[in-house]
C-alpha cells in the first residue's frame, strides 16, 4: 500500500479564526483558558478536514499559536533571559511580540515565502533541553481522537543555522551537540508514547549550504537512528538533488523531496534508492493555488513506484501553510476560474486520488483523471488566459522602451531646471493614515451604499486634507495619500484583466497577520488609467510636485498567486507593460514626477545564487520597462523597505531611477555605507525615521543620521523622507514625526549654506 500524508495545514481556519481568537485575548476580551480551547477546537476541525479528504498520516505540531519556529524555540528551552516570567503564554507572546520591558525577538522571512518566523537567539551559553509539553500535549490530544500523528519538528540544522548570534565572539555551530542532544531527548518521549513517524523539516537543503554545515546532517541524524521512531527527514523549497547521495546514506528510514521545485532531482533519488527506505514524492504544488494535472502527476508517481513499489510516500511539495485553506469558501467567484483552482483541502483530496490510483490501478480513479485532463485543457485553451492585444504588445517591445531617452546627469539638469527644489528636499513615500473615516468611504463604496459620485468627492476631500496638511508642514515634494487603497498590490490588481480575487483566500503571513493574494490566471492588461484621476485632482491643488504612485511589475508579481502556465518573467514582462501606459499617462496629464514601488524586489531573489543572475535580469527589465517611456525632464522614484540591499547594490542601480527611497533608520544609516561604497550613480533619501514603531524621533536624531548619511553619499543628491508609507500610523504622529523631519533638513541647509563651499567636509565630520 501506498501511503497519503501532509507535510503541514494551515492554521489559521477557513475563517481566519485563529486571528481573531489572538487578538481578542490580546485585547483582554478572552481569557487565556478561552484561548487555548478554541485553539485546541481549531486544531481537531484541521485534523477532521484531513483525514476526512483520505489523508492517512496526519502531521502533528504544524499548528501554533504565533509560530512553529517560535514554538521549536520553546520546546528547545532556549527563550531568551529577558522573557523568564510566571506565565508560558505571556513569555511567548512577549518573544514574538515584545512587552514593555523586552523587545521582541526579530522576525524574518521564512525562505522565499511570504510567511515570517521568529528568529532563534544564540548565546555562548545557550543550552537546549526540553522546555515545553505543548507538542506532547497535541500528540497526546490527537490519539485520544483517534488520529495517528506524525508529529513535525524543524530540524536541527536548520533551526541552528535560521538562528543568530547575539553575542559577539562565537559561532553557533558550536551549540550544535547540545541541540542534538535536546533533539533526541525530544525523539524519544515521542517513541515512548507510541508515535512512529516524526517528520524532521530540514528546507535549509535548498539552499547554497556551506560544507561545515552539511557535514552537520550525519552527525545529527546519525545520533537520531536509536531514538525508537522512524525518522521522515524532508526538503522543500527547492531540489536537493546535489545531495542526493548524501542523503540517501543517511540513517533515516524515509526522505521526502519537492517535485513541484525540482522535478528533475527524481531520478537521482530513485537510482539505488536504498531498499529499505520510504520516499516521500511532493506531487501537489504547496505553494501556488492550481489544480494537479492528475494524468501527468500519476504517470511521474508510476514510474517512481515501479522502483519503489509500497515504499512510495505521496504529498504536497511542502507544507500547505503557504496557500488558502478551503475553495468552498469562495462562492462568489466566477465559476470558470474557479474550476480551475485547488487549495489545501482540495489539493489533499488530490493526493487522496493519487493514492487510490496507486494502490487500486489506474482505472479506480479513471474518472478523476479525466475530468483533471479535461479542466486542464480548458484553461490551456480559454480566452479568458490569452489576449491577442497583449501577446501583440510583447511582440512589440524595442530595445529602447528598456532605456531612458538621456543618460541620468543629463536628465537630471533637465530636472533640476524643471523642479527648482532646494538642497535636502522633503517628501514621503506615498499612503497617508488610513483612517476609520477612509476605511468606511471604501466600504460604503463597495457596498453600493454610496454611488460612485458620493465616492469621488469623499475620496477628493481626503486628498485636499492630505495635500493641506503637507503644504502646512511644508514638504516639498507632496503625495496624496493613497486614500483609495485597501492595499498596494490588490487595488492594481483590481484594474488589470488577468487578475482575480479570492473572498477568503488568506494566507498567514505571521502572527495573527493574514494576507489574501490576488490571483492572476491571465493575459495582464490594462482596462484603462488607474490612478490618473487621483494624481491629476492631488495635483490641482497645489503649486508644489504631486508625485504618483504605482505598484511595480515585480511586486505586483510577488504578492500574487501566479500563474504556472508561462514562466513568471513572462508575468513580469505583462505587468510590466500596464504599469508602463500607467506612468505615460501619468506623465500626459502632467504629473512630473512618479514613484514605481518596487518592495518585493529583493524577497523574489532565487534560494539558490545561481539563479540570481537570470532573475535580476528580468525584474531589473521588467521594471525599465514599466518607467523608461517618459521625457528626460519627468523625474522617475522608486521605493524599497528592507535593510538587505548589499547583494543586489548593482541591480538596484541598473533600474535607473532618478530617485531612490529606502528604509535605512533602523540600521542607522550603516546600510548607506554600501551605496556609498558601490558609487551608487543616482539620488537617494535613505528613510530618517522607523514608521514602524509610534516612537517620534528628536529632529537632532535625524539631523544626525542626515549627517551620517552625508559622509558617504553627495549631500546634492540626497532626499529627506521617512522609511516608509505612513498608512499605519495616525495623524497625530505624522505630523509631529514630519514636523520634526521638515526641520532637520532646513538644519541641513542651513549648515550647508553657512559655509557652502567645504559643505561636505564639514557635514561629513558633524
Ligand atoms: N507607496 C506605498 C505606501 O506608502 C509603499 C508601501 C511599501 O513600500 N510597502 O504605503
Ligand atoms: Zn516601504
Amino acid at each position: 500500500m501506498n501511503i497519503a500524508h501532509n507535510l503541514g495545514f494551515p492554521r489559521i481556519g477557513a475563517k481566519r479564526e485563529l486571528k481573531f481568537l489572538l487578538e481578542s485575548f490580546w485585547k483582554n476580551e478572552i481569557d487565556s483558558e478561552a484561548l487555548l480551547e478554541g485553539a485546541k477546537s481549531l486544531r481537531r476541525k484541521n485534523w477532521q478536514k484531513q483525514s476526512e479528504s483520505g489523508i492517512d498520516l496526519i502531521p502533528v505540531g504544524d499548528f501554533s499559536l504565533y509560530d512553529h519556529m517560535l514554538d521549536m524555540t520553546c520546546l528547545l528551552g532556549a527563550v531568551p533571559e529577558r522573557f523568564a516570567g510566571p506565565s508560558r503564554l505571556d513569555a511567548y507572546f512577549s518573544m514574538a511580540r515584545g512587552n514593555p520591558d523586552a523587545v521582541a525577538m526579530e522576525m524574518t522571512k521564512w525562505f522565499d515565502t511570504n510567511y515570517h518566523y521568529i528568529v532563534p537567539e544564540f548565546k555562548r551559553k545557550t543550552a537546549f533541553e526540553i522546555g515545553s509539553e505543548v507538542l506532547f500535549e497535541e500528540v497526546r490530544e490527537a490519539f485520544g481522537l483517534g488520529i495517528k500523528p506524525k508529529p513535525v519538528l524543524v530540524g536541527p540544522v536548520t533551526y541552528l543555522y535560521l538562528g543568530k548570534e547575539k553575542e559577539e565572539g562565537f559561532d553557533r555551530i558550536d551549540l550544535f551537540e547540545s541541540l542534538i542532544r535536546a533533539y533526541r531527548e525530544i525523539l524519544e518521549r515521542l517513541s515512548t508514547m507510541g508515535v512512529e513517524w516524526v517528520q524532521i523539516d530540514e528546507p535549509v537543503l535548498a539552499l547554497d549550504l556551506p560544507e561545515e554545515w552539511l557535514d552537520l546532517f550525519e552527525k545529527a541524524y546519525r545520533e537520531f537512528a536509536p531514538s525508537g521512531v522512524k525518522v521522515l527527514l524532508s526538503t522543500y523549497f527547492g531540489s536537493v538533488g546535489a545531495h542526493a547521495e548524501e542523503l540517501k546514506a543517511l540513517p533515516v528510514e524515509g526522505l521526502h523531496i519537492d517535485l513541484c521545485r525540482g522535478r528533475d532531482q527524481l531520478s537521482s533519488f530513485l537510482q539505488n534508492y536504498p531498499s529499505e527506505k520510504i520516499l516521500s514524492l511532493g506531487i501537489v504544488d504547496g505553494r501556488n493555488v492550481w489544480r494537479t494535472d492528475l494524468e501527468d502527476a500519476f504517470s511521474v508517481l508510476k514510474k517512481a513506484r515501479d522502483c519503489l513499489k509500497d515504499r512510495l510516500w505521496i504529498a504536497p511539495s511542502c507544507s500547505l501553510i503557504h496557500g488558502p485553506v478551503d475553495l468552498d469558501g469562495e462562492v462568489g467567484m466566477d465559476s470558470e476560474i474557479r474550476s480551475w483552482l485547488a487549495f489545501s483541502v482540495q489539493k489533499l483530496k488530490e493526493i487522496a486520488t493519487l493514492k487510490k490510483g496507486l494502490n487500486e490501478g489506474g482505472s479506480a480513479i479513471r474518472s478523476a483523471l479525466e475530468s483533471s485532463s479535461l479542466i486542464l485543457s480548458e484553461r490551456k485553451n480559454s480566452s479568458r488566459v490569452h489576449n491577442p492585444v497583449v501577446q501583440e504588445r510583447l511582440g512589440r517591445i524595442k530595445p529602447s522602451d528598456e532605456k531612458r531617452i538621456s543618460p541620468f546627469h543629463e536628465r537630471r539638469r533637465a530636472q533640476k531646471e524643471r523642479f527648482a527644489l532646494p538642497l535636502f528636499p522633503t517628501t514621503t513615500i506615498g499612503s497617508f493614515p488610513q483612517t476609520e473615516r477612509i476605511r468606511k468611504i471604501r466600504a460604503d463604496f463597495r457596498k453600493r451604499r454610496i454611488g460612485f459620485l458620493g465616492y469621488l468627492e469623499a475620496m477628493r476631500s481626503e486628498i485636499r486634507l492630505a495635500v493641506e496638511k503637507q503644504e502646512a508642514l511644508g514638504l516639498d515634494v507632496l503625495v496624496h495619500g493613497e486614500p483609495e487603497r485597501n492595499d498596494m498590490v490588490e487595488y492594481f490588481g483590481e484594474h488589470l484583466l488577468g487578475y482575480a480575487f479570492t473572498e477568503n483566500g488568506w494566507v498567514q503571513s505571521y502572527g495573527s497577520r493574514c494576507v489574501k493574494p490576488p490571483l492572476i490566471y491571465g493575459d495582464v492588461l490594462r482596462m484603462g488609467a488607474i490612478t490618473v484621476e487621483w494624481s491629476q485632482y492631488a495635483q490641482s491643488l497645489t503649486e508644489k510636485p504631486m508625485k504618483g504612485m504605482l505598484t511595480g511589475p515585480v511586486t505586483l508579481l510577488q504578492w500574487s498567486f501566479v500563474r504556472d502556465d508561462q514562466p513568471r518573467s513572462l508575468t513580469a514582462l505583462q505587468l510590466a507593460l500596464a504599469i508602463r501606459e500607467e506612468v505615460l499617462d501619468l506623465e500626459k496629464a502632467g504629473i512630473g514626477m512618479i514613484q514605481i514601488d518596487e518592495p518585493a524586489i529583493r524577497e523574489g531573489l532565487p534560494l539558490k545564487k545561481s539563479e540570481w543572475k537570470a532573475y535580476l535580469e528580468w525584474a531589473v527589465r521588467a521594471f525599465r520597462i514599466a518607467a523608461s517611456g517618459v521625457k528626460d525632464e519627468t523625474q522617475i522614484h522608486t521605493h524599497m523597505c528592507y535593510s538587505e540591499f548589499n547583494d543586489i547594490l548593482p541591480a538596484i542601480a541598473e533600474l535607473d531611477a532618478d530617485v531612490i527611497t529606502i528604509e535605512t533608520s533602523r540600521s542607522g544609516m550603516d546600510l548607506l555605507e554600501g551605496f556609498g561604497r558601490f558609487e551608487y550613480p543616482n539620488e537617494i533619501g535613505p528613510g530618517v525615521y522607523d514608521i514602524h514603531s509610534p516612537r517620534i524621533p528628536e529632529t537632532g536624531e535625524m539631523v544626525r543620521l542626515l549627517e551620517k548619511a552625508c559622509s558617504v553619499i553627495d549631500p546634492d543628491k540626497l532626499w529627506v523622507n521617512p522609511d516608509c508609507g505612513l498608512k499605519t500610523r495616525d495623524w497625530q504622529e505624522v505630523e509631529a514625526a514630519l514636523g520634526r523631519m521638515v526641520e532637520a533638513a532646513k538644519k541641513l541647509r542651513d549648515q550647508a549654506g553657512s559655509s557652502s563651499t567645504s559643505f561636505n567636509s564639514r557635514i561629513g565630520a558633524g
